[in-house]
């Protein structure tokens, strides 16, 4: 008796993934964890006391990510707001990672944007509803080429940048985040069985704003990457 695999009812979904920088590979993706208020001067700028909230995580799901160099502009918002981020990819899963192990699961980092239809999700604040709406919609995350913590290292300094049709907008660096690379992975994998492939955006420093269609982004994470999109 042979066992079969059961087909599929309807064609399965594909595996999203994002290019790996000077490599024709793919990193597949299966999960997207990111950081709220990792900045202090962000938390600042969104009303919050970064003293007494510290960071959370929310999520975006993996075919949220567009490599293109394009932003579609999103249906049911008018103020659609721009947050320039480090990625981290994770490389080797796990649960209760100590924070001194932590950067063994790291596989490589990028740069991405986490766009938020602010207006969308300043409602669902206000009535305590969850945030997909305004984070976790097509195309909002952007994202560069990754690239392997084997080339680069693993950054804990570099400056953290966007400009916006050539003006500087968002400037922070790396060294001012509040829970750093080791603490996030740690802390998130008390929450959840992290996998190989999962990315973490690892939050925004101050400067966010909104786009209109026609902006051109221009941002990266020094020493990390750089990403280059156009909102259409
Ligand atoms: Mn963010």
């Amino acid at each position: 008796m042979s066992t079969t695999i059961p087909a599929y009812a309807i064609e399965p979904p594909g595996i999203p993934a994002l290019p790996i920088a000077g490599s024709g590979e793919l990193f597949p993706i299966h999960r997207i964890y990111c950081v709220g208020r990792n900045y202090a001067e962000h938390a600042i700028e969104m009303g919050h006391d970064p003293d007494k909230e510290p960071p959370f995580f929310f999520q975006k799901n993996p075919d949220n990510v567009i490599v293109d160099g394009t932003f579609p502009y999103p249906d049911k918002s008018s103020d659609v707001h721009y947050e320039l981020e480090m990625l981290v990819a994770i490389g080797k899963g796990g649960v209760n990672i100590a924070v001194e192990q932590a950067l063994d699961h790291v596989w490589g980092y990028g740069v991405g944007l986490d766009m938020t239809r602010r207006d969308l999700q300043g409602e669902a604040k206000k009535l305590g509803r969850p945030w997909e709406v305004g984070k976790a919609f097509e195309a909002s995350a952007p994202c560069s080429a990754l690239v392997p913590a084997s080339r680069i290292g693993h950054p804990t300094d570099g400056k953290v940048w966007l400009n916006v049709n050539g003006k500087q907008r968002q400037i922070g660096d790396l060294n001012q985040m509040i829970w750093k690379v080791p603490e996030m992975i740690s802390y998130l994998s008390g929450l959840f069985a992290l996998k190989a492939g999962d990315i973490i955006m690892s939050g925004t420093p101050a400067g966010v704003g909104a786009v209109t269609r026609g902006d051109h982004l221009v941002g990266g994470v020094d020493g990390v990457a750089t990403l280059d999109v156009t909102v259409i």
